[in-house]
């Protein structure tokens, strides 16, 4: 990838592409679709490229909620959502998942958070923030719920490459025709900072995410289009270092899981993406203020759960060295004696 981006600038990469991103990416995008999925997408009109995965997002939000249109989302949720919909005219109607439960939803509460103005239930498995996996018949059941009522499902995919025990499936892969799949390169290629996105979706939907895009941003960079080009053809080697981050990463949560809990900090073991929730009452009933003790007393950063709607808990990030999660859990530790 390193080597495509240099190539890119020798290459004189230096021109707009098209909006939706250069023909070459889009192909590859439908191919890794295919290849991993399942899923055919025609590459020419049901694929876009954004900045980021984000994009993807705001793009399928701003093209399908009208003024009071509700986006159903479970809790605690990635604190962009609620935003992106608050800005595209929507509401966000959530749908509280509990550690005890692995944060998993049901159908049922789903079911009975529709109402007439439900445009989009959205997914995130793996999830940022609480790590949850999905089950297959999970997703099956929501994609179905979704489409037998004709509502759009939006499923955000990014953290597809971090599984470590259950199976990955997409949820547009059960009603492709209603379904927004939101992919990109920053987790599963490792390229947060190159703001490369991947959307895919009916041709309809598409064309509009599009129409908006090219107005707002027009095209994603050039030279991170061609690097991302590289990392999704390079199949072998990125399959070799997808394994080899999921291995690493699967170490640490192990140890950060048990070292939470061994010291009261409750948290159940999630399956996948790199964060754990964890419950911090025991060092204070407010989140806020439990977490700003963390980091002014034991100098760890965590994120406390008020804006995810994760009461009393806060978000761990093991995406760092082993060394450091050691340390951090020593300094928990000390604070708590
Ligand atoms: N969705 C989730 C759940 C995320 O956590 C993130 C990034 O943190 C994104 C989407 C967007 O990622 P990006 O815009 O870097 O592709």
């Amino acid at each position: 990838m390193l080597q495509a981006a240099r190539e890119g600038i020798e290459l004189g990469l230096t021109k707009y592409t098209p909006s939706e991103g250069t023909l070459a990416l889009r192909t590859a995008v439908a191919a890794k679709f295919e290849r991993e999925n399942g899923l055919r997408y025609d590459p020419v009109d049901q694929v876009m490229v954004s900045t980021g995965g984000k994009q993807v997002l705001y793009n399928g939000f701003m093209a399908v909620l009208e003024p009071g249109d509700e986006v159903i989302m479970m809790a605690p949720y990635w604190v962009s959502y609620p935003a992106q919909v608050e800005l595209a005219g929507g509401v966000s109607v959530t749908v509280q998942t509990e550690p005890g439960d692995g944060f998993l939803p049901t159908v049922e509460a789903i079911e009975g958070a529709i109402t007439p103005r439900t445009k989009v239930i959205l997914i995130n498995s793996p999830s940022n923030p609480t790590g949850a996996v999905y089950p297959p018949a999970l997703v099956r059941a929501i994609a179905e719920l979704a489409a037998s009522r004709d509502i759009w499902l939006f499923s955000d995919d990014l953290y597809e490459h971090m599984v470590y025990e259950g199976e990955f499936l997409s949820g547009a892969s059960i009603a492709p025709d209603k379904a927004l799949l939101i992919h990109g390169a920053s987790k599963g290629y490792a390229l947060t900072g190159w703001r490369i996105g991947f959307g895919a979706g009916p041709s309809a939907l598409i064309k509009a995410m599009g129409r908006l895009q090219t107005q707002v941003t027009s095209n994603a960079n050039s030279l991170a289009q061609h690097a991302a080009l590289a990392a999704l053809t390079q199949v072998d080697e990125t399959l070799a270092f997808q394994a080899m981050t999921r291995t690493a990463y699967r170490e640490r949560r192990d140890v950060l899981v048990a070292g939470l809990n061994r010291l009261g900090l409750h948290t159940p073991t999630p399956q996948g993406a790199f964060y754990v929730m964890a419950d911090l009452r025991n060092i204070d009933p407010d989140e806020t203020t439990a977490a700003l003790r963390l980091l002014e007393e034991a100098h760890v950063g965590v994120v406390p759960g008020t804006d995810f709607r994760a009461p009393g808990q806060a978000r761990f990030s093991y995406a760092t060295s082993m060394e450091n999660i050691q340390e951090a859990l020593r300094r928990i530790e000390r604070l708590l004696a």
